[in-house]
């Protein structure tokens, strides 16, 4: 979908698909570098980390494993509880694999920080982070974070797989949501 279709609901455009396609490339590249000769599993987060995870996945030239587990931390509001339930665990063993964690979006990092802590609690050879977007708060955590794709401002954002209350990850640019929606 494109934002024009629903301006009424939506701020500004922050990254077109494009930025977001070019960003995507790089990160594929510095990935493959970073675990040339090794293992690699990555580990998508639904439902946001969905589009990140095809478009990701699929820029990279050399074998992957792809699995997936989905967390609940935001219910439909637009603030982390910090309350982190597991809806759907993941269908691989990760004892001793390169787990790569693919993740939409970092604000306060609470999410992350418990994802981590129990994927290292299961025998990995390692855990490391990719997130699209990192949020200004999410410097205040101590959660180790290798890929970035983007830092925003400390809005709420909608489109390439992120929602409101399940709506917009259909929109192919990440965009603003309007501020009518949801103070
Ligand atoms: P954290 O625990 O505060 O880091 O929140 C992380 C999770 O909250 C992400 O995986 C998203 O599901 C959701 N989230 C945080 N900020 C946004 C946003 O701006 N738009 C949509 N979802 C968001």
């Amino acid at each position: 979908m494109d934002a024009d279709r629903v301006s009424a609901d939506l701020g500004r455009i922050l990254l077109f698909e494009a930025d977001i396609q070019r960003r995507v490339a790089e990160l594929a590249g510095q990935i493959e570098r970073d675990y040339e000769g090794s293992d690699l599993l990555l580990v998508g987060v639904l439902k946001g980390a969905v589009m990140f995870m095809a478009d990701l996945s699929r820029a990279l030239q050399r074998h992957v494993e792809t699995d997936w587990m989905a967390i609940s931390s935001y219910g439909s509001g637009t603030k982390s509880s910090g309350v982190v339930r597991i809806l759907k665990d993941l269908d691989t063993d990760i004892t001793g694999r390169n787990v790569l964690v693919i993740e939409d979006i970092i604000d306060t990092g609470l999410t992350l920080s418990w994802l981590a802590a129990n994927l290292r609690s299961r025998g990995p050879a390692s855990v490391e982070i990719c997130a699209l977007l990192r949020k200004p708060e999410a410097a205040k955590t101590n959660v180790h974070i290798r890929y970035v794709g983007f830092d925003i401002p400390s809005e709420f954002v909608v489109g390439y797989g992120l929602d409101y209350a399940e709506r917009y990850r259909n929109l192919r640019d990440i965009v603003t949501l309007a501020a009518h929606l949801y103070t």
